[in-house]
This record gives C-alpha cells, structure tokens and sequence, in this order.
C-alpha cells in the first residue's frame, strides 16, 4: 500500500469507529417493554420468577436469559493482530470486531471483555467466575506459550464451550483448504511431505488438526526463528515437542527442506519464503503463506515462480483467503444450539469437512458477483467459500451440532433438521 492509501485508510477507519455512538456493538431489548405490566414482567416484580426456577434447576438459564446465545469474546491484548502485545483496552476494538462478526454472520451475542492481566492463573479465575453468564468462550488474541494453558484449563474446568480462535479457527479454516487442495492436485493425504515455518499457536494447532485428517507425523517438517525442531531442542514449550525430528543432518534448513516437498505451510513471518524455494517443490505443489499482514511469499511472486502451485494466504486481495470468519461464528453457532459442553475433535473435523464440502458446490450468482466475478468454480483459484456465503450458516453450524450430539457432549438434541434449518436461515 503506498503512503496515501495507508493515510486514507488510516483516516476512513478512525473516522468509522467514532461516527454516531462510538465503537461497533450495542445492546438491544428483546421484549415488549410498552407500559408498566410488561416492566413488572421483566424486572420487579416478575423476574423472581424465572431466578427462582433457575436457582432450582440451573439449566433453566437456557430458557430464561440470554445465556445460550451468548459468547465471550476474551482478550488480555497479549498477541492483537499483527499488532503484538498492545494491552487490553487497545484490544477492544479487534475484539469488538469478532463480536460484530459474530453477530452478523450467525446471529450470536457476543461481549468483548478485554482484561487487563497477563498472569495465567489470574486470566483462568477470571474467566472461570464469568461462567454463568456465557452460553461460549472465544479467547482471542492471547500470546504463545500462555494461551496453551489458558485454553487447556479452562476447556477442562469450564462446563461451556471454550475455543481459542487464533489456533483452532485457524486450523479448522485451513484444513478444509487443504482438503480440498489435496484433491485439486490429485494427492493423498497420507503421503504427502509437509514442511511448516513456525511453531507458534497457529502452527502447532493447525498440525494437530492436520494429523486427525491423515498427514503422517514422520512426514512433518517445523522450523521457529532458531530453525529445526529437533529432539534435542531445549526450549520448546507445549505440543512443539510432537513435531520434532531426528531424521535430518545438523544445519539442515528451510530451503533443504522444501526440495520435493508437497505441501508448505506459513505461520510465522513476511517474506522467508524465496522463489527458488517454490521452484524446488514437487509437482502440483501446495503453499499456504498465512503470515499476516505480508505473507511468507507474495502470491505475485510464488505463483510467478511456478504457476501449476496452488496457493493460499490470509489476505483479501489474492485468491483462497483463509479467514476465520468461515469458521468461528457457525462452530460456535452449532455448538450453542445443542447447548455443548465443549468443542470437541469430532465437532472441528464435521466443521472441516463442511467446509470443503460446500466450496465444491455450485456457487450463488450474488456470491460470485460480490467477488467481482461472474462465476466461481471450484479449482486451484477457489478452494474455500467466501465469506459472504449465506450458505455457511445452514451447512457449516448442522455439522458442527450433530458432531456434538454424536460424539457425546450435546446436553440438547436436534431431532427435527429441516426445522433446524429453517430457523437458521430466517
Ligand atoms: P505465534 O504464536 O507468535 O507464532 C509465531 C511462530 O513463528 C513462532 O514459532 C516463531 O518462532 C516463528 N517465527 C518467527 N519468525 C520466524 C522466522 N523468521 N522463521 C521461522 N519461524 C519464525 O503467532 P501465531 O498466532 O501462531 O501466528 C503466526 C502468523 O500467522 C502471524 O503472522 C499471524 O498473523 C498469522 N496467522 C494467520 C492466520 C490466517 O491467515 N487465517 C491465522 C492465524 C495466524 P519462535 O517461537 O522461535 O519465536
Ligand atoms: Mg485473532
């Protein structure tokens, strides 16, 4: 972008969240609040009906408050962005932002809590006490290593869904690219050589994920700013300990790495990626460079380097972002709707492979033309869906529900699915 493109931008986006009442979000009655009789409804004296029957049968808060369609968008502004650790009430934007995202694409009330702490056990109790209010947690935005144990904990100590976005939206959006991009290329999962650059919350989840759809650990290769992931590394924290290796010599590098490889994937920083790098790839290669906001490669560059590559970033303004706004709104949609005590393996894999399913459906004319074009096909351009998809909601959030009843943790049942779907698509 050049400098008065950067300024205009900077400007329209300033201007954006001051307009009218400042910031993004509001809240909205959802009854008839005309005279005094609807008041003693829903404040004094009535509303001791409904804390009476839930402080009798906690489970009633789902039909009586909001609780089942609201999610916790969860901050301490460690890792905003691109932007680093710029605190918690910097945050507050980007995370009213998820919360306006939630809101449009699958019609969930979020609140965006910003906390100002960066002490584990702190950000833990504190989420913990928020329990009774949130029907969902999105944690958002929370650095490397903490945000492993944050997310663990209160996956275990919490009774409601809790995801961390940054990991497992990431690796959820991007499986399903890769699913698809595998089929594209005529490569099975199984056997293709994968080689990662970066070893961070993104990487590591996306490998997780990676391993449940098929990707053999022995064909892994991870490098961090120190380079290899051996076994002998010393300062390695979490799940990087599953994806080293002793297979190759000392010094091996990036670029050793990528000769013959099928498939490259970039979660780490701008422009560590040469052409020759891409050059030196197997046929039909695959190269995901998600670093954001200046990818590992540029797409100009790498698909100039060798124009038979499929490729994907996190960008816009290139062909197969991978956003995670195709995930997070309709996981959280289908998870809340069976009233799910977690987001589970089973629950990520039936968003997967929704996803997948729906970009090799025929695409809606006002989708494609939203897009600029007159027609999306499924191919090496269009592996993913598009956001603006309405399609998303009534295929990605049935999946994720019915994985929740499947695998044992939905606490409410969807008997009627066409039913289901009507009332999604309303
Ligand atoms: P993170 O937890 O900070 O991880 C970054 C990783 O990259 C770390 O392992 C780091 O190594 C490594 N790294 C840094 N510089 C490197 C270099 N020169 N060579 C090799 N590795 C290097 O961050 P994250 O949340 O995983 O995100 C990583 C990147 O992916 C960011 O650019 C983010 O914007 C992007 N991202 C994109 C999407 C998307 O497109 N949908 C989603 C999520 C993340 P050390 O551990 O040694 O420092
Ligand atoms: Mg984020």
């Amino acid at each position: 972008m050049n400098t008065s493109s950067a300024n205009k931008l900077r400007e329209d986006a300033l201007h954006y969240h001051a307009k009218g009442r400042p910031g993004k979000i509001e809240i909205t009655p959802t009854k008839e609040t005309e005279n005094q009789r609807d008041l003693s409804l829903a404040y004094s004296p009535g509303v001791a009906e409904p804390c009476l029957a839930i402080a009798d049968q906690p489970e009633r808060a789902y039909d009586y408050t909001a609780k089942g369609n609201l999610v916790a968008v969860i901050s301490n502004g460690t890792a905003v962005l691109g932007l680093g650790n710029i605190g918690a009430v910097a945050s507050k934007p980007v995370m009213e932002g998820k919360s306006l995202l939630f809101k449009i694409y699958a019609d969930i009330d979020a609140f965006d809590i910003e906390l100002d702490t960066t002490d584990v056990e702190e950000f833990i109790r504190t989420v913990k006490i928020l329990e009774p209010t949130f029907g969902g947690v999105n944690l958002e935005d929370i650095k490397a290593p903490e945000c492993f144990e944050i997310e663990r904990r209160l996956r275990a100590e919490l009774n409601i869904p809790v995801m961390h976005d940054d990991q497992h939206g990431t690796a959820i959006t991007s499986g399903a690219a890769l699913l698809n991009a595998l089929e594209i290329a005529g490569k099975q999962i199984n056997t293709i050589k994968l080689v990662v650059n970066g070893a961070g919350a993104a990487a590591t989840a996306c490998l997780d994920l990676y391993v449940d759809l098929g990707v053999s650990p022995e064909n892994i290769t991870v490098f961090d700013k120190d380079g290899l992931l051996t076994k002998d590394r010393t300062n390695l924290v979490g799940n990087q300990y599953k994806y080293t290796t002793d297979r190759h010599p000392e010094g091996y590098t990036l670029a050793d790495a990528m000769v013959g490889a099928d498939v490259f994937l970039g979660l780490s920083v701008g422009g560590v990626v040469s052409q020759d790098m891409i050059r030196s790839m197997a046929p039909g290669a695959i190269v995901f460079a998600m670093a954001n906001p200046n990818p590992e490669i540029t797409y100009e560059a790498a698909t100039a380097a060798r124009p038979d590559i499929i490729m994907a970033t996190g960008r816009s303004d290139f062909p197969n972002q991978v956003n995670n706004v195709l995930g997070f709104p309709y996981i959280f949609r289908g998870a809340l709707d069976v009233r799910a005590t977690e987001i589970n393996e089973a629950m990520k894999l039936a968003a997967v492979r929704a996803l997948a399913k729906l970009a090799k459906l025929p695409v809606p004319e006002a989708v494609s033309r939203s897009y600029g074009t007159d027609g999306l096909v499924f191919g090496r351009t269009y592996i993913l869906p598009k956001p603006t998809d309405p399609r998303l909601l009534t295929i990605v959030a049935p999946a994720v529900a019915k994985a929740a009843m499947d695998s044992g943790v939905a606490r409410k049942y969807i008997t009627d699915w066409a039913d289901y779907d009507m009332q999604l698509s309303r």
